[in-house]
């Protein structure tokens, strides 16, 4: 898998680069901004603006060469392109995807290690995220809800480190997920995700730069989904 600009760049939100292949309709990019989704969190949204005119990027599509932007005209752009990145909708997948793994880390501290089965954020601020967890009690998951919103008031920063494939799956914890490993990148390297002094995970996603900057979150619902999936909704104040 190659390694996406935005995960090196998370503060970049517009870019000046060139379209490298077209067709009409959808463009690949020298360099694109862009998080094409994974992982549970949805697809950036954004524009892309050249001599000629502006249109709305719609989706990505992924062969073995790399990614499409699809567009939301049948339009050919060339040359030089500015891609910019719907930075709101970034923001809430980010605020999203940290406080996930805040979640996650506190189901897995305080449930004996219990592993993720599947995760969803939504564009309405909320999402969900299910556990194998067949013996839990949903009052007690119900109540993590003060101490994640602890760990979202002690700003706790947000960092990423790249470990070698076989150190990453010598750490107990580092993968979470019971059926997905995201993969490693063009180097062999797994990327790790860490909350200081409260987590690290593999996971390819982007994040806030800390936990701070995430509005207080609610465990809205739980739900027993069969045997092994229980399952948590979760939403941001105010969504
Ligand atoms: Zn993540």
């Amino acid at each position: 898998m190659t390694r996406y600009f935005c995960l090196d760049e998370p503060e970049l939100f517009e870019l000046e680069t060139s379209v490298v292949a077209a067709e009409p309709g959808r463009v690949r990019l020298e360099r694109s901004p862009f998080y094409p989704g994974g992982g549970g969190q949805l697809p950036d949204r954004g524009r892309l603006q050249w001599s000629g005119g502006e249109v709305a990027i719609t989706g990505f599509e992924s062969d073995g060469s790399g990614i499409w932007h699809v567009l939301a005209e049948p339009v050919t752009p060339s040359d030089a392109v500015i891609a910019a990145v719907d930075r709101p909708f970034r923001q809430l997948m980010r605020e999203l995807h940290t406080d996930l793994h805040i979640v996650n880390a506190l189901v897995y501290q305080g449930f004996d290690g219990a592993l993720v089965t599947g995760v969803q954020m939504n564009e309405d601020g909320t999402a969900r995220i299910d556990f194998d967890l067949p013996e839990a009690d949903n009052e007690r998951l119900k109540s993590l809800e003060g101490a994640i919103n602890d760990v979202i008031r002690q700003d706790l920063p947000v960092r990423e480190t790249h470990v070698g494939a076989d150190e990453a799956f010598d750490e107990p914890g580092l993968i979470r997920s019971r059926s997905v490993t995201p993969p490693p990148t063009a180097d062999g390297k797994i990327r790790v995700v860490e909350i200081a002094g409260l987590d690290r995970q593999a996971c390819g996603g982007t994040h806030l730069a800390s936990t701070g900057a995430s509005r207080p979150l609610r465990i809205l619902k739980i739900d027993n989904k069969g045997r092994h999936n229980r399952r948590l909704r979760i939403g941001l104040d105010g969504a």
